[in-house]
């Protein structure tokens, strides 16, 4: 007989969370530790999302998405998870970038890259000020027509250097371009402008595992291998989710699953106004990635100068169609040096990231696929070769994640690594005004990606559900 994943689950819950990424979990904690009866429901045997791990053979351990975040992530690990979570967050300190156009190494934060755009790119102290300035002034209710090409070219006119400076690393980090509103830039832009780049010391296993507890400890019912098939309405109100053959009630949902899979498949179109249908139609997915993951013998590391976050590319130009192209010009690996893990077996990892397009990945045959995946591993091979010399023989394994991997673990629609482009915020916001009770929180809107944004955002949507159900009207029985 399978096993009950459900066991022992109540029939009823003042809420549900769909699925366990960063958002989910963080509405999650919040809920229960407000004193609310939430039920969190994972469809893959493992808590995260995309902010999980794997192992191999050896006990090699890889973080899928532990590359870097803004300093703001101390403040909201301290407040809406534990001090011992935010205690471990620690700073990146070689940021690098490779190019035609040129190399360096910064900490990646606004007196650096002052000190850079002055005197290597030759920008009056005043513009880049007043740069710095504009883009921390931006908030979400500001003119949403201009876009960040023209925002970079009101400052900095003809210099395809300093753009390349300015924006390769956040087209990395949220997959946006030049084209989305540039207000998305500016604020993701100074959230990593204000201190630099961190990462999470002890790895994402560390992490999850840290986030599990607290959860269970403010009386989450944690619940794997539970895939939601629908989320049942009636009237104009959430009434129940259906999982595992069960119908649990609830006054509220909130999926963490990809928007448009909430909307269209978990609900469906029938039971929205047209006109927001539309709406939900027109929002577009952000990309997807590839990654290469690659474990170092043991024993055997790079020099600490090589950098952590290295943004290489050979390509003359910066262009964002160009970094999605399968023909990779573009990658960025991230050094995970043995400190990363300072209990685990003292390996060096190193992870190559590439943004990527879903439809380069998917209608291949499986030979196709697979040797498109083993033709990856070794161009990435190629490339790391100027970094780390004799990389083939240093190198005890590598393996590649596409798009469609991404797809199959988290079931986001294409593999988008960061949910929705901007259009999706005001789709996700606009969910529980079609259908009471109905809450989205997960990657959307780029600026509400990313493990700082989706965190956000799942206080945002916790607060919204709290305010919700206090204010319910009670139900009396005569
Ligand atoms: C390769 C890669 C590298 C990245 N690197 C970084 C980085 O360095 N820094 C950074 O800030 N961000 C990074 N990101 C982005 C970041 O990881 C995500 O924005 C963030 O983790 C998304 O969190 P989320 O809450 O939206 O949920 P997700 O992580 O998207 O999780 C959604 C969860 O819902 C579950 N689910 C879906 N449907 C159902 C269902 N029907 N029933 C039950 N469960 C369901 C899924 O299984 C999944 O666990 C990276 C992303 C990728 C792909």
């Amino acid at each position: 007989m399978p096993k009950d994943f459900l066991k022992g689950a109540a029939d009823q819950y003042d809420v549900v969370v769909i699925g366990s990424g960063l958002g989910g979990m963080t509405a999650a904690n919040i809920l229960a530790r407000d004193g609310m009866k939430v039920l969190l429901l994972e469809q893959h045997y493992k808590l995260g999302g995309l902010a999980t791990w794997f192992k191999r053979p050896r006990g090699h351990i890889f973080d899928i998405s532990l590359h870097g975040f803004p300093h703001g992530m101390v403040k909201s690990c301290r407040r809406y998870w534990t001090k011992e979570i935010a205690d471990s967050i620690v700073q990146l300190e070689g940021v690098r970038f490779d190019n035609p156009m040129f190399s360096l190494t910064t900490t990646f934060d606004r007196k650096d890259f002052t000190n850079l755009l002055t005197t290597d790119f030759g920008i009056e102290v005043e513009t880049v000020n007043r740069f710095f300035d504009t883009a921390r002034g931006m908030n979400f209710f500001d003119d949403q027509e201009k876009t960040t090409r023209q925002l970079f070219d009101e400052f900095f006119p003809g210099r395809e250097d300093v753009v390349r400076l300015l924006m390769e690393p956040i087209t990395y980090a949220n997959g946006s371009t030049l084209e989305d509103p540039a207000i998305t830039y500016g604020i993701v832009f100074s959230n990593f402008m204000s201190k630099g780049v961190f990462v999470f010391q002890g790895g994402t296993d560390k992490l999850v595992k840290a986030m599990e507890k607290e959860m269970k400890h403010n009386g989450v019912d944690v619940r794997i291998n539970c895939d939601v098939e629908k989320i049942n309405v009636a009237g104009d109100k959430v009434k129940s989710v259906q999982v595992n053959g069960r119908t649990i009630e609830t006054g509220a949902v909130i999926s963490n699953s990809n928007l448009r899979s909430t909307i269209f498949n978990l609900i469906g179109e029938d039971k929205f106004d047209s006109s927001f249908v539309d709406d939900a139609k027109a929002v577009r997915l952000n990309n997807s990635s590839t990654q290469v993951y690659m474990a170092m013998k043991d024993g055997d590391t790079v020099p600490r100068e090589t950098g952590d976050l290295l943004f290489c590319s050979t390509a003359d130009r910066f262009q964002t169609d160009l970094l999605l192209s399968r023909d990779i010009t573009s990658r960025t690996f991230s050094f995970y040096y043995p400190d990363t893990r300072p209990d685990g077996k003292g390996r060096t990892l190193i992870v190559s990231s590439t943004n990527a397009n879903y439809s380069d990945w998917t209608d291949l045959s499986k030979e196709e696929y697979e040797a498109s995946k083993k033709d990856l591993v070794e161009t990435t091979l190629n490339a790391l070769e100027k970094y780390v010399p004799n990389c083939r023989e240093r190198i005890v394994h590598a393996e590649a994640a596409t798009p469609v991997t991404f797809e199959h673990y988290t079931k986001h629609v294409n593999g988008s690594s960061f949910g929705t482009k901007f259009e999706g915020l005001g789709v996700s916001r606009a969910l529980p005004e079609q259908i009471g009770g109905l809450y989205h929180a997960g990657s959307c809107g780029i600026i509400m990606s990313g493990w700082l944004g989706t965190i956000n955002y799942g206080v945002i949507v916790a607060n919204d559900v709290i305010n919700q159900l206090s204010s319910a009207p009670t139900v009396t029985t005569t």
